[in-house]
């Protein structure tokens, strides 16, 4: 199954892809992931992007394509794959479409105020990407990785000033994507919120994608 998960900065798209690549067993792509890792390894797409991330605008369409289709055409993409965070412009779905045919689109709806309360307290393993919250998903000990143990880290976009402009970005480039898929009859809403648990929102997409 090829699908995307789409949704607000702080929807909860890489929470539920990592349940849902091992339920599926297809890999899981984070177009965020990809920058950071070149961001880390100093790649020269990592030093293009850098202080694109770090502003929470968007990287933009020709340099994203590219990479998710270098990424897509890889063999353990051949029986589908989760896109999370791509596409976030009309541009890349065009692309997105041209170069091979999406199953379903995840819709994580929340309220900005939900969103804003999560991102303040997301930290990310820095090595594997993994995601938690100070409150909603806290590691088994403050501050470390549950498996590595390494110091977590929060991003430098989940600062305020970023947040706020990484909202108004989805709002103008991103939100408009709703309608798009909605008219090709893709779109699976899944309705989310704080006080439901990740393993609740992975059951509701489930039913969302199977309905
Ligand atoms: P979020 O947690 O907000 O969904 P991501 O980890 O998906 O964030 O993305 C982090 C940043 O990486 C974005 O703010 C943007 O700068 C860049 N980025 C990720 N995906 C894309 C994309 N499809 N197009 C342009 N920029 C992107
Ligand atoms: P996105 O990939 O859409 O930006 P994340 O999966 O990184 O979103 O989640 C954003 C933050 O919200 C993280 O700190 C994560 O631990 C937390 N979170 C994810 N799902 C839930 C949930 N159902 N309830 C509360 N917090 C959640």
């Amino acid at each position: 199954m090829k699908m995307v998960f789409l949704g607000p900065p702080g929807a909860g798209k890489g929470t539920i892809a990592a349940k849902a690549k091992d339920y599926y067993g297809i890999p899981h792509i984070s177009t965020g992931d990809l920058f950071r890792n070149n961001i880390k390894n100093e790649t020269p797409l990592g030093l293009q992007v850098k202080s694109i991330l770090g502003s929470g605008g968007l990287v933009p369409d020709s340099i994203t394509i590219e990479m998710v289709r270098n990424r897509i055409s890889e063999s353990d993409c051949a029986k589908g794959f989760i896109l999370d965070g791509f596409p976030r412009t009309i541009a890349q779905a065009d692309a997105l479409a041209e170069m091979t045919d999406i199953d379903a689109v995840v819709n994580f709806d929340i309220s900005s105020e939900e969103v804003i309360e999560r991102l303040s307290g997301r930290r990310m393993c820095p090595s594997t990407g993994r995601i938690y919250h100070i409150v909603f998903n806290p590691p088994k000990v403050a501050g470390k990785d549950d498996e590595t143990g390494e110091d977590l880290i929060q991003r430098d976009d989940d600062k305020e000033d970023a947040i706020k402009h990484r909202l108004e970005v989805y709002t103008s480039q991103t939100q408009p994507l709703i309608d798009y898929y909605t008219e090709r009859g893709l779109i699976r809403n899944v309705k989310t919120n704080n006080r439901l648990q990740p393993e609740d929102v992975f059951e509701l997409t489930k039913k969302a994608l199977n309905g």
